[in-house]
């Protein structure tokens, strides 16, 4: 994840949330995740801020549940044979690949006086992020299933290549949220669009963000009998209440349905849900933030830890593309 700014509701249910349940799960697999501050270079932002950001990221995914002892928590940058696999990923990726990433035509729109080569061949780097750690799994929104395929198209490439299996092809693990809106119905949830619930809001701000939510357009008064399908307050419950009580989940769904529901009172209920979900999750932030010591010593342990892994991989592609070999 880009340490670009404070995470938001987004990241938590379309990544964070998942990477928890998966630590958590009977049969975790080993884990990685890592804090991309060379990816973030290509957005604008001064050494300061991007020290900061990836701080209090590093802080977030603490706060949310992530335990550096049971997964690889790292900074990218930390680890510099990313960019190395990059480089060398690059020189067998297609330009026509890349100019047709979705992502790529996105980010060239949003930053049309920064469109560098960084956010062309961000992919590449992705893919090393990936490759790296020969990981069999990444946990991805559907907007970045694009990506995924190109990093298993780069694997099979390099693998022709060298004759030899040196990367598995990566299989998408896809997030249980579909892409969510924004609260304000556009298209995406953002930081800078200021439609999302940020996790360090205090409950008064969540409340008055969640009331002026967009809802299913049909409704036009008290009565109307509503689209939950088409409700993104209705997706947010799917998250929030749905797995507390699902009995109260589909009588929410049946009484939008029947008008029996006004979406005051269903959004007042989202905001107490979430309230009380992010509480503890806002709390844990502010604390962890004030230490800045100690979040260095977790990224800098879990550096170390991918590192090795990260190195490991390298003196194999090295020897077998004939650059320089190990010493
Ligand atoms: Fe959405 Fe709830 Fe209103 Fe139905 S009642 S449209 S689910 S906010």
């Amino acid at each position: 994840m880009q340490p670009t700014g404070e995470a938001h509701l987004g990241n938590y249910l379309g990544a964070i949330r998942q990477w928890v349940e998966l630590q958590e799960a009977p049969d975790a697999p080993e884990a990685f995740y890592s804090i991309v501050d060379y990816h973030a270079l290509s957005i604008a932002m001064t050494a300061d801020q991007l020290r900061a950001w990836t701080f209090d990221m590093a802080a977030t995914f603490l706060a949310c549940g992530l335990d550096p002892k049971r997964v690889v928590l790292f900074r990218q940058s930390d680890v510099p044979e990313h960019t190395e696999l990059a480089w060398i990923l690059a020189t067998s990726a297609a330009m026509g690949d890349l100019s047709r990433m979705t992502q790529f035509k996105e980010k060239s729109e949003q930053n049309r006086d920064n469109v560098n080569a960084g956010i062309f061949i961000y992919p590449v780097l992705q893919a090393a992020d990936i490759l790296l750690y020969k990981a069999d799994r990444v946990p991805v929104g559907e907007d970045q299933v694009q990506h995924l395929e190109l990093a298993r198209e780069l694997a099979r490439r390099f693998n022709r290549r060298v004759g030899f299996d040196v990367f598995p092809e990566p299989q998408p693990l896809l997030s249980k949220v579909t892409r969510l809106k924004g609260l304000d119905g556009s298209a995406k949830m953002s930081k800078s669009k200021g439609n999302t619930v940020a996790l360090s809001d205090a409950p008064d701000a969540i409340r008055a963000k969640i009331k002026v939510a967009v809802t299913d357009p049909a409704r036009l008064r008290r009565y109307d009998p509503g689209h939950p399908e088409v409700c993104n307050v209705f997706t947010l419950h799917g998250s929030f209440t749905a797995p507390l009580n699902a009995a109260r989940y589909a009588e929410i769904d049946r009484d939008c349905r029947s008008g029996a529901l006004g979406c005051v009172d269903c959004k007042k209920e989202l905001a107490d849900r979430v309230v009380e979900h992010l509480t503890p999750i806002r709390e844990r932030l502010e604390a962890l933030r004030a230490k800045p010591d100690e979040l260095e010593a977790v990224l800098a342990d879990g550096g170390k830890r991918a590192g090795e892994v990260a190195r490991a991989t390298m003196e194999d592609v090295r020897a077998r593309i004939g650059v320089r070999p190990s010493r």
